[in-house]
C-alpha cells in the first residue's frame, strides 16, 4: 500500500494512493494516524486494506498532503553512507556508520515551502531513502532487519553547510534540524511492496537540472547493517525514521558549489514510491 497522510482542509486523515485518488481510511478497527497503522503492525495493516474497499474516494488534486508522519519519534541520520558521496567529499569511508539526529520538528510535507533563515547562506539538499520502522526492537540481528521496517519514503537532508562544515567542533545534529529542514514524502510505501531494498534508484533535481543519481546498491552501509547498528545501543519504535545517506552531488561539493536560495525547486524521485518537491523561501 501507498499510505498517506492528507488534509482537505479539516484535520489530518489517513489515507492511500490509489493511481490519481486518494482512498480514506477510517471506520471501526482502522487506527486513526500513521503511527497507529505502523504500530498496529500486520493486523492493522490488514484492517487498512480492507477499509480501502469501502473508503471514500478524492481526487489527488483536491487534497493537500501533508508528511507520512508529522512527528517521528527520532530521526537518526546517516552521514556519507555512499561510497561516491563521500569520496566527493575527499574522505575516507568510515569504519562505523556515522550517525547524527534530525530534530522531528523540522518535517514538512511535499508541496510545504522549505524556510531559509536569513542568517544561513549554505542552504543545501540531500536526496535521500528513509526508512520508517514499524515493528519496535532492540538489538535486532542484521538478519531480522528488514521485518522491523514498515516502510519507505523519501526525505531531504536539508542542511545549513556553514554550521556543519565551517565552524569547529562541527554543529551536525543542529544544522539539519532547523524548521523545514526535513520534508518527507509524498507517501509511506509498506516493505511489502519493495522487492529490493538494495536496489533503490534515487534522483534529484534543483530547477529541473539533474544533480543527483544513485543507488543504494552503493550504500556502504546497507540498510539491514543499520538497524542492526543502531539497535544494539537504543530502541527502535515505530514511526522512527533512518534517513540512510545521500549519493553524490551535493551543492556544496560541486564546482563551484551551488547552494540554495529562495524561488529555487528541489525535487526528489524514487520509481515506486513517487516525488517530493519543496520550493525554498525567504523565512517571512
Ligand atoms: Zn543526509
Amino acid at each position: 500500500m501507498r499510505l498517506v497522510t492528507y488534509s482537505d482542509g479539516a484535520a489530518p486523515l489517513l489515507g492511500a494512493l490509489e493511481g490519481a485518488e486518494v482512498v480514506r481510511l477510517a471506520g471501526e478497527g482502522v487506527p486513526p494516524d500513521m503511527l497507529g497503522l505502523l504500530a498496529g503492525g500486520d493486523a492493522a495493516l490488514t484492517t487498512a486494506r480492507r477499509a480501502v474497499l469501502r473508503g471514500e474516494r478524492r481526487p489527488l488534486s483536491a487534497v493537500r498532503l501533508l508528511a507520512p508522519l508529522s512527528r517521528p519519534g527520532k530521526i537518526l541520520g546517516v552521514g556519507r553512507n555512499y561510497g561516491a558521496h563521500a569520496a566527493e567529499g575527499g574522505l575516507a569511508a568510515q569504519e562505523k556508520p556515522r550517525i547524527f539526529v534530525k530534530l522531528s520538528t523540522s518535517v514538512i510535507g511535499t508541496g510545504a515551502p522549505i524556510p531559509k533563515p536569513s542568517s544561513v547562506t549554505k542552504l543545501d539538499y540531500e536526496t535521500e531513502l528513509a526508512v520508517v520502522i514499524g515493528k519496535r526492537g532492540r538489538r535486532i540481528p542484521a538478519r531480522e532487519a528488514l521485518a522491523h521496517v514498515g516502510g519507505y519514503t523519501i526525505l531531504n537532508d536539508v542542511s545549513a553547510r556553514e554550521l556543519q562544515f565551517d565552524v569547529s567542533p562541527p554543529q551536525t545534529s543542529f544544522a539539519k534540524s532547523m524548521d523545514g529542514f526535513c520534508p518527507m514524502g509524498p507517501c509511506l510505501v509498506t516493505s511489502d511492496e519493495i522487492a529490493d531494498v538494495a536496489a533503490i534508484e534515487l534522483r534529484g533535481w534543483v530547477n529541473g537540472e539533474l544533480v543527483q543519481q544513485g543507488s543504494t546498491s552503493d550504500l556502504i552501509f546497507p540498510v539491514p547493517v543499520l538497524i542492526a547498528y543502531l539497535s544494539s545501543y537504543l530502541t527502535l519504535e515505530p514511526g522512527d525514521v533512518i534517513a540512510t545517506g545521500t549519493p553524490a552531488g551535493v551543492g556544496a561539493f560541486r564546482k563551484p558549489p551551488r547552494y540554495l536560495a529562495p524561488g529555487d525547486t528541489v525535487r526528489m524521485e524514487i520509481p515506486g514510491i513517487g516525488v517530493l518537491e519543496n520550493r525554498v523561501e525567504a523565512e517571512s
